[in-house]
């Protein structure tokens, strides 16, 4: 699904309705955030294939955080096309495997059906193939379109994407769209003030497309969403 113009959804039921994109600049080759669940990154594979690309076209992979629904397709994609993988300097070391990621609460929240997820994380359960990031990024820097916002909360390194000239934002798992909108998985999220903060902070982008790791992105009307759940949120 193209969201908007060079950017393309791409989702897998596996992993809470995991979404990853594929972007086309047209100038600095094609970036890929997240590489969704499946260790052969199939649907990847397919999707750059469907707008007329190869694989080795893929000059950037960027990762929102460490989570294993989001690592699935890393080490494959890295080892066809050779591109740099960037992510925040605190979630490196899990997707290197010299740490394991650290563990949610054990605590249902809603939304409950993917409290199995939640189990899973915990316990570490689904191994993800081990790959070296090749570059930290940090608040304010750019790759290939994609400017770098520090979203910390969710995790300590998490990590947002904005494309200004397409008002397009990255959200990552800050916010999810699956089974409902909602100001991220509360039973997933670390530190859930420093997220509210984080979400003040997208609000502010003014980002009409919004892409999130869980869910179908919404093409416009984003940031009212954003603003609208953020009001309801302070009322609690
Ligand atoms: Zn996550
Ligand atoms: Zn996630």
């Amino acid at each position: 699904m193209e969201v908007v113009t060079g950017v393309y959804s791409m989702g897998q039921s596996q992993g809470g309705n995991v979404h990853a994109f594929l972007l086309d600049d047209g100038v600095n080759g094609l970036t890929l955030v997240d590489t969704l669940f499946d260790t052969d990154a199939h649907r990847i594979l397919a999707q750059v294939q469907s707008i007329g690309k190869q694989v080795q076209d893929i000059k950037h992979i960027i990762l929102t955080h460490a989570h294993r629904s989001h690592l699935g397709g890393l080490a494959r994609i890295k080892e066809l096309s050779g591109a740099d993988v960037y992510a925040h300097e605190w979630e490196a070391d899990i997707i290197s495997a010299d740490r394991k990621a650290q563990p949610v609460t054990f605590k249902p929240y809603p939304p409950y059906r993917v409290y199995p997820l939640q189990v899973g994380l915990n316990l570490d359960i689904a191994k993800h193939v081990p790959i070296r990031v090749d570059q930290y990024i940090h608040q304010g820097d750019r790759i290939g379109p994609l400017q770098v916002v520090f979203a910390p909360g969710h995790s300590p390194g998490h990590l947002a994407f904005h494309w200004p000239e397409r008002r397009l934002l990255i959200a990552g798992d800050a916010i999810c769209t699956w089974p409902v909108f909602m100001l991220g998985w509360r039973g997933f999220t670390l530190n859930p003030k420093q997220s509210m903060e984080s979400l003040y902070h997208l609000a502010e982008l003014e980002a009409d497309a919004l892409c999130v790791g869980h869910g179908e992105p919404l093409k416009s009307g984003g940031a009212k969403r954003l603003q609208e759940a953020l009001s309801k949120s302070n009322h609690r």
